[in-house]
């Protein structure tokens, strides 16, 4: 049988996907140069794009780049993330000026420091700070959650110039719930273990999919559908679920490296991968509701530690989901300094090491990857979930 690797990878749709997500910039200037629209910049990781594609514009999650932190390096404290500090290096270096606007949903400080200096340095370009709520368990969330999301629609409504109408916003929300689903569609045929497909193609798959008008990502997804999902099992492989990272996608090398000593990615709950689409939009009579409704739903979905929801817990998700995938082990990918992910773990890890769950933490950095400090210590742990498993039989 053909590796749906080998059958994808040369693909036209592929190679365009790719292309998008490996320079998003570039794809941002074409956009605007082919259909004289407005693109916002929105920050991770709960902007409710679909107002503002309702609105008429492309709405873009900034993504970080891989340059070198070097104008940038005094506007944050080195103990900021790194995609902040990448995000006030590209501010410094002109980088964002190809947006039109920009749009804050989260809390987070480090996030809510990034955004400040893009403001500084793109003056003349809107810049909204609307926070969602983070304590989402109580009765009175979904009003506040509503209101925020209307606030949203009035401001982006101001920026365009006019009303965004009910019924535009009910068709972006299922272009949007269209695309999720078929993003799904790759994840879930993975986790069955119907099909392989590496952590980097699919990081490929999600990523321009932040970047793209949503039709035409998601007529590529479906020529790329289109190859067949049928693929030959990878055998001999440990089964690992990936966790974490927020905010950024992770270094291509680094999951190559994973899948390089012997392990299978079969689950995750990256931001650039589940977590970003696990939850649909779901129906109500008032799209703003609808999309007060969905920010709920996202943090049910895959629990995230930027959120207080005391009967929705991270480590409770994570065991269920590994029984579901036959994950053997997890693999935690942490950006250095992400203080929300860095306050969990210890959680994390009391819950995993209740169940003899083998597992690792990787902590990642904007610049520099020991990539062979790295190996030896996943293939350490492949060899640590390899002898249980001779224990076991
Ligand atoms: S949530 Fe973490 S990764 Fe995201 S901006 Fe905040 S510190 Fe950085």
């Amino acid at each position: 049988m053909v590796d749906i690797e080998d059958r994808v990878v040369p693909g036209r749709a592929i190679a365009r996907l790719t292309a998008v997500a490996g320079d998003p910039d570039a794809y941002v200037r074409e956009w605007k140069q082919r259909t004289g629209g407005r693109v916002i910049g929105a920050f991770p990781m709960n902007f409710p794009a679909e107002i503002a594609h309702a609105a008429g514009l492309l709405p873009v999650l900034i993504q970080e780049n891989r340059e070198t932190i070097t104008v940038g390096r005094n506007l944050l404290t080195e103990f900021y993330c790194g995609y902040t500090r990448n995000i006030a290096d590209q501010a410094a270096k002109g980088r964002l000026s190809i947006y039109d606007g920009f749009y804050n949903a989260d809390h987070c400080i480090q996030l809510l420091g990034a955004v400040d200096v893009t403001r500084e340095f793109e003056e003349d370009t809107p810049v909204y700070f609307g926070q969602l709520e983070t304590s989402i368990g109580s009765t009175w969330a979904i009003d506040k959650v509503q209101r925020k999301m209307a606030a949203f629609r009035a401001e982006i409504a101001g920026f365009v110039g006019h009303d965004i109408h009910d019924d535009d916003l009910r068709a972006s929300i299922e272009l949007f719930n269209e695309q999720r689903r078929l993003l799904r569609r790759f994840y879930d045929e993975r986790r069955s273990g119907n099909a392989y497909f590496s952590p980097a193609h699919l990081q490929v798959l999600v990523k321009s999919g932040m970047v793209m008008d949503r039709a035409e990502h998601i007529a590529l997804l479906q020529e790329v559908l289109q190859l067949g999902l049928s693929a030959e099992r990878q055998r001999g492989r440990i089964k690992v679920h990936l966790s974490g990272h927020f905010c950024h996608a992770p270094r291509t090398e680094l999951l190559e490296l994973i899948e390089e000593c012997g392990a299978q990615v079969v689950d995750d709950d990256l931001f650039h991968g589940t977590r970003w689409i696990a939850a649909d939009v779901p129906d109500a009579d008032d799209p703003i509701e609808a999309m007060a409704l969905w920010y709920l739903a996202r943090n049910v979905a895959v629990p995230c530690p930027t959120r207080v929801q005391h009967d929705v817990d991270w480590d409770g998700y994570l065991l269920d989901v590994l029984d579901g995938s036959g994950a053997e082990g997890l693999i935690v990918l942490m950006a250095k300094f992400c203080e929300p992910h860095m306050l969990y773990y210890p959680e994390l890890r009391k819950a995993l090491d209740s169940k003899g769950i083998p597992h690792l933490l990787i902590e990642t950095e904007h610049e520099g990857m020991p990539l062979e400090s790295m190996r030896t210590r996943i293939e350490a742990l492949l060899e640590r979930i390899r002898r249980r498993q001779a224990v076991l039989v």
